[in-house]
């Protein structure tokens, strides 16, 4: 299974934490139920994680969705296409 946390740690004593359930709230938007897996603090809270920005456009765009393109620099992109250049032949 691995790590079925996302990172979350709890806020109260920063023990790892436990994805319980989630559910759906929009397209964008999706609540987590959440439980810290320390047993002498027993904090359980719901957490969200939504979709900010696209970092490469769907080929399958969804007309309701609008998320704006993220600037963020791909470095992995980058090192791709110097591999992919190469200078013209004959
Ligand atoms: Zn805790």
């Amino acid at each position: 299974m691995g790590r079925g946390t996302m990172g979350q740690t709890c806020p109260h004593c920063h023990s790892s934490a436990a994805i319980r359930t989630s559910k759906k709230v929009s397209d964008l938007v999706r609540e987590y139920y959440i439980r810290c897996n320390n047993i002498e603090c027993g904090h359980s809270w719901k957490s969200q994680m939504s979709a900010i920005a696209s970092i490469t456009p769907s080929q399958m765009p969804n007309p309701n969705i609008t998320l704006p393109m993220t600037t963020t620099p791909r470095k992995r992109v980058n090192k791709t296409n110097q591999l992919i250049t190469a200078p013209p032949t004959g």
